[in-house]
């Protein structure tokens, strides 16, 4: 066996990388006629690490729509299209979720006097939110 094969063999025998590409979580929503619904709304939040309040308030505020929780649910107080509401998570996702460091979704948000920073426990980079 040449260097060339026992290089291929190894590279063979690493094993499967565990870090699977992170997906945000795709809401699933109920529209009627006067309100929306999300209702794997605690799922999403759990995926994300992240305090549903926190989410929540940012939803209210991006979609401008009033709502509360309920249960595993989070009920908006207007139709709202899915797709909208997917969109918003996504940019929530990117901003206060992902290290921009490197990527990966191991994030906590530490909040010190007014200011609020996401930390990032996979390579220690640290930043401000807005
Ligand atoms: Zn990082």
């Amino acid at each position: 066996m040449n260097y060339e094969d026992m290089l291929k063999k190894a590279v063979q025998n690493l094993p499967a990388r565990s870090e699977t590409r992170f997906e945000v979580p795709v809401a699933s929503v109920s529209v009627g006629k006067r309100q929306t619904i999300i209702r794997n709304f605690s799922e999403i939040v759990k995926n994300l690490r992240r305090n549903p309040q926190e989410l929540s308030k940012y939803l209210f505020k991006e979609l401008a729509v009033p709502g509360e929780s309920r249960g595993n649910e989070l009920i908006l107080q207007a139709k709202v299209p899915p797709s909208l509401i997917n969109q918003r998570i996504k940019e929530y996702v990117r901003d206060f979720v992902i290290c921009k460091e490197c990527g990966k979704p191991d994030t906590i948000l530490q909040k010190i006097d007014s200011y609020t920073f996401i930390k990032c426990e996979a390579c220690g980079a640290k930043r401000p939110v807005r």
